[in-house]
């Protein structure tokens, strides 16, 4: 009996794995290179010729235009890495295709995929027992180590060339809006970080402020641009006149009547701008349009007005200033205000709306182009997160390899106790771990199977923190070089690159209502069984990666 369409496609067990398996190892393959501090970055050009430079392996995911079911199975991995963790995207991708990679030695073997399943199961669990085991403890007032956390992250990204600066603006941005909780843990409350970016001049120049930082103009030209304590009216509704009265239509008999209507008009402008100035306000942020007469009747006044104010960025300074929205123009709660400095940066054309207690800081970063500023900006927002991470969490690892092979090594104990086949299921999730190490090597230009023998021997003699020095290729204790990763990515990264491989390996069976061939296909993007019609967009990309 026939029951699928005439177009459906069907592949079974061994191919159906082979297919899934290669399309979810080629996305592995194309984010390795930029993994670690040696990592290459990688330019993509949109179909709408928008180029990205990147060595962020979400972003790189996410702008490659993957069309493979499979294959977007492994760029989920990426995204949940990133909304957990906001770091260790490359090392979640990378480690999902090496886990199938030898997953797929291990069904050769006529192994049962769901025994291959319950070992990476069992060895997940267990490392990130090990995790907990090997971690150090962390306070947030720890600056020294918390700036690591953050150089750590932003090695190998386009902010790493002011590391020490950003780490050092970082880390304050985070304990400025870390709260301790009554249960003596601490939270972060990321909302109130703002970055702002500004083009012109270098990333050096970035700067951290109690406050916001609004970059728009004064509505006119007289109005005052610096206010200390200056009472701060938020407003969602447009100082201009009501739309009935816009769209009305007038019935005019006599040129009296028409002065008088725009009398009325400028009337209840004037109205508007006089129920302002009444609430005390000196400054207002107005989400929406403000209408010519009115600007000049607030200029009149003193009192400085900015005009389509970005919704968030009216929302953070809610925050900031303590003011509520006034969605009522005509009847304002002078509690409704809140109270900051502002000041004016002319050369950039910004505010500065400061306050002593401000809830909420914000990190203008600078730099000379706007692709420098996008991949600054990508860096600085995963070295946020992962210290944020940090501080909440409070545990970190010893990067450069060294957790991996650690893991790899106990993991290999863990398995002789473990019965049947899922001990060796176990053995392949060590050894995939490895695969770390063994990148960060290749990246580097060193030799990854000499580095991997000297850091598995420097851990067989109980060195816990081995790990490799990209720079020397010697084997280090990287927690004391400084190489610090936080404890909660590094589990996230073993939990979803593990649930993504086992994913795959249950699938025996795939019926596709379109086209999944890629019979003929098989050349292009240089992927095996299973990705020329799915990844096209990768075909181009090839020489690069
Ligand atoms: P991911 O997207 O997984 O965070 P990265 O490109 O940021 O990928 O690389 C992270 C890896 O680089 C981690 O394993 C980390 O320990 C390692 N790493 C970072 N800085 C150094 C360093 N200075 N020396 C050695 N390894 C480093
Ligand atoms: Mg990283």
């Amino acid at each position: 009996m026939i029951i699928l369409g005439e177009d459906s496609q069907r592949m079974k067990d061994k191919d159906a794995q082979g297919h899934n398996i290669s399309a979810a190892r080629a996305v592995a393959e194309a984010v390795r290179s930029t993994l670690g501090p040696k990592g290459m970055d990688k330019m993509l050009v949109s179909s709408m010729g928008d180029v990205t430079v990147t060595n962020d392996g979400v972003t790189i995911l996410q702008e490659m235009d993957i069309d493979n079911p499979t294959a977007s199975m492994i760029v989920e991995v990426a995204e949940t890495q990133e909304d957990e963790a906001g770091d260790g995207t490359t090392t979640a991708v990378a480690l999902a295709g090496e886990l199938l990679k030898n997953a797929e030695d291990l069904l050769e073997q006529d192994i049962h995929p769901t025994a291959v399943i319950k070992g990476f199961h069992l060895a997940s669990e267990k490392a990130r027992e090990e995790i907990d085991d090997l971690a150090t403890r962390v306070e947030p007032d720890d600056e020294e180590l918390l700036r690591k956390v953050a150089e750590t992250s932003m090695t190998g990204k386009g902010a790493e060339l002011n590391k020490e600066l950003l780490a050092n603006l970082i880390v304050d941005a985070v304990n400025g809006v870390t709260v301790e909780a009554d249960d003596g843990s601490h939270v972060v409350d990321l909302e109130y970080i703002n970055i702002e970016t500004q083009t012109g001049r270098s990333a050096g120049e970035s700067e951290l402020l109690n406050g916001a930082v609004i970059d728009k103009d004064p509505v006119h030209d007289d109005m005052p641009t610096d206010l200390e304590d200056a009472r701060v009216l938020l407003t969602n509704e447009p100082i201009e006149l009501d739309e009935t009265d816009v769209d009305a239509e007038l019935q005019l008999d006599s040129p009296d009547q028409l002065q008088a209507f725009l009398d009325s008009e400028e009337e209840q402008l004037r109205a508007k701008v006089d129920a302002i100035a009444d609430s005390g306000a000196d400054v207002v942020f107005c989400q929406k349009g403000i209408d010519d007469m009115a600007q000049h009747y607030l200029a009149k006044k003193g009192i400085l007005a900015v005009r389509r104010t970005k919704k968030s960025d009216i929302k953070f300074l809610k925050e900031v200033t303590g003011a509520s929205v006034v969605s009522d123009l005509d009847d304002i709660d002078a509690t409704a205000l809140g109270t900051a400095d502002i000041s004016r940066d002319d050369a950039d054309e910004l505010f500065y709306v400061e306050g002593d207690d401000a809830h909420g800081v914000t990190l203008l970063l600078r730099g000379s182009t706007e692709h420098v500023v996008d991949e600054l900006e990508r860096g600085i927002g995963d070295a946020l997160d992962v210290v944020a991470t940090t501080v909440s969490d409070g545990r970190v690892l010893a990067g450069g390899g060294a957790i991996e092979v650690e893991l790899a090594k106990r993991l290999r104990d863990y398995a002789d106790g473990v019965e049947g086949r899922e001990q060796l299921a176990v053995e392949a999730f060590a050894d995939s771990l490895e695969l770390i190490p063994r990148v960060l090597a290749d990246n580097s230009g060193l030799d990854a199977i000499d580095t991997l023998v000297d850091l598995r021997a420097a851990h067989a003699d109980g060195q816990e923190h081995a790990g490799l020095d990209v720079f020397t290729g010697d084997v280090v204790d990287t927690y004391e070089a400084g190489v610090v990763e936080p404890a909660h990515a590094k589990e996230q990264a073993l939990s979803s690159a593990t649930e993504a491989a086992n994913l795959v390996l249950k699938i025996d069976d795939i019926i596709a209502a379109g086209d999944l061939s890629t019979e003929g296909e098989e050349d292009e993007g240089g992927a095996p069984g299973g990705m020329g019609g799915g990844m096209g967009g990768m075909g181009g990309m090839g020489g690069m990666m």
